[in-house]
């Protein structure tokens, strides 16, 4: 399987080369020349890591069988996600919450982080890249930490973080703080997410640093979604979250499904895309936004338009408004190198594109598109607590709440569940009604007396665990900080 990009479908790159490389030279993303298919049958014997194994191997030819199932075992083995892999939670009859949430940093990024970094490893020793990997990653709470969970102690890699001061919740802002490992190093940033972002973005584009870099055997590197080793792993629980339904009885192999994604990059939903293209049998797949509904818009009218105030919102992680792996869906369904290009040039001259109608109808044959306010997304938390005695965080209420207003028919619907509620217990306890205290900690406590169930124990001990980084800097100093590593 080749690889070439958005923006020029002419050039060609192994798996490896495109995981290494991250985003094509003129600005495009790579995506595969074909979608692999598969015999739903037989994979649903599988367990989850050969599943993993078996799906990622359609993917990266280049890499052996025997790493994709080593690396998967690594990843996605009992002790790392609790022997919970995609675990489908039935809230009624027809809707169900897949929970994503049972890895090392409590978010689904780590189905991604975990195993992305032994592919990104891999790639190096396969194309006899000796040069030394920085990986600067910019982030308002979850991929920060997943992303230093799944790179941790690597040879041959450094990793900087920098969130926004005071940008984080207290819980997020603490596993990074007390992050362990060799090669790891976490900066507060002065300013918001957008200030972070910038000033990683600028490093990333000095040509002077790059060359710097070069004379030097160093390669920088992004840890955000719009690596394919980022995206690829994520197809698999489709899979794994349909066969449970069959299992469960839910539905017949081949009957349809749909699935309802809480969205932000768009690279969670994408993934739901080519498992489609794949065979599994998903009749829709439900975008479902929070007040930043930029996306949801875009379904409506053709019209992506990231000219519109920001909010911050519950959902921070959704809190986005460039989904960048929309491109790849742009590409996959019109066919069109030059027209992708024309609409990307256009996004990045005036914020805005509008795609023809035709291609609007054709994403809509697969794709429905919703959005949820904050005061519904916090309706939503109290009603499935209190009709389904379901916990959800923030992001996951979100999908929910879109998933029950689009549910017309009998097909069963799985709502990703992608946070851990206990990542957000200020959120969460003011919206089950309780008297929020400002401390992460005390609100935990109090969400487990309300619920009677226990938060994961990486949460109530990060209490107690040794802070290791404090050191708070100016964006203008990432630049200082990607040369030290
Ligand atoms: C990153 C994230 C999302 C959004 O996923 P995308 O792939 O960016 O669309 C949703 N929920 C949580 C908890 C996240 O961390």
């Amino acid at each position: 399987m080749n690889y070439f990009s958005t923006r020029d479908d002419t050039l060609r790159r192994t798996a490896s080369e495109a995981i290494l490389q991250g985003i094509s030279e003129e600005g495009g993303l790579f995506v595969p020349e074909s979608f692999p298919s598969v015999d739903l049958a037989a994979l649903m014997q599988l367990d989850y890591c050969t599943l993993a194994a078996k799906l990622l191997g359609l993917y990266l030819t280049d890499y052996s069988e025997s790493f994709l199932l080593e690396a998967a075992q690594k990843a996605y083995g009992a002790d790392r996600f609790a022997g919970k892999n995609a675990h489908l939670a039935k809230l009624e009859d027809g809707l169900y919450s897949m929970e994503l949430w049972h890895g090392p940093t409590c978010a689904f990024k780590d189905y991604a982080l975990q195993l992305m970094p032994l592919l990104l490893t891999e790639a190096k020793r396969i194309n006899h890249d000796k040069t030394k990997t920085a990986i600067l990653v910019a982030t308002s709470g979850d991929t920060g930490k997943a992303a230093l969970e799944g790179y941790r102690d690597l040879p041959g890699i450094e990793i900087a973080v920098f969130y926004p001061d005071h940008g984080t919740s207290e819980m997020q802002r603490l596993q990074m703080a007390t992050q362990e490992g060799k090669n790891v190093h976490v900066f507060a940033v002065e300013g918001n997410f957008d200030d972070a972002q910038t000033g990683v973005k600028r490093v990333f584009t000095d040509a002077a640093f790059a060359a710097e870099c070069a004379a030097v055997g160093k390669r920088l590197t992004s840890a955000n979604s719009i690596n394919w080793g980022r995206l690829a792993p994520q197809i698999v629980y489709y899979f794994a979250g349909y066969f449970q339904l069959v299992r469960a009885g839910a539905l017949s192999l081949g009957d349809p499904a749909d699935f309802c994604v809480p969205t932000g990059n768009f690279g969670d939903i994408l993934a739901g895309y080519y498992a489609k293209q794949m065979g599994l049998p998903i009749r829709r797949l439900i975008c479902a936004s929070n007040r930043n509904n930029v996306l949801s818009d875009f379904g409506a009218s053709g019209v992506y338009d990231a000219n519109r105030p920001f909010y911050k919102t519950a959902s921070p992680s959704m809190d986005i408004l460039v989904s960048s792996n929309l491109e790849r869906l742009l590409y996959h369904e019109s066919g069109s190198a030059a027209q992708v290009s024309r609409l990307m040039a256009s996004l990045s001259s005036t914020k805005r594109y509008q795609i023809p109608a035709d291609l609007r109808e054709k994403i809509a044959e697969t794709f429905g598109f919703g959005y949820t306010d904050e005061d519904r997304c916090m309706a939503e938390i109290a009603r499935t607590w209190k009709d389904d005695h379901y916990l959800a965080d923030p992001h996951t209420a979100v999908a929910l709440s879109v998933a029950r207003a689009g549910r017309r028919d009998g097909i069963p619907c799985v709502a990703l569940s992608t946070a851990s509620p206990y990542k957000f217990p200020g959120a969460v306890l003011h919206a089950l009604g309780g008297s929020v205290s400002g401390d992460d900690f005390a609100d935990l406590a109090l969400l487990e007396q309300l619920t009677g169930a226990p938060a994961p124990k990486v949460l109530r001990e990060l209490r107690d665990k040794k802070i290791r980084f404090e050191e708070q800097i100016e964006p203008e100093q990432i630049l200082a900080v990607a040369r030290a590593l």
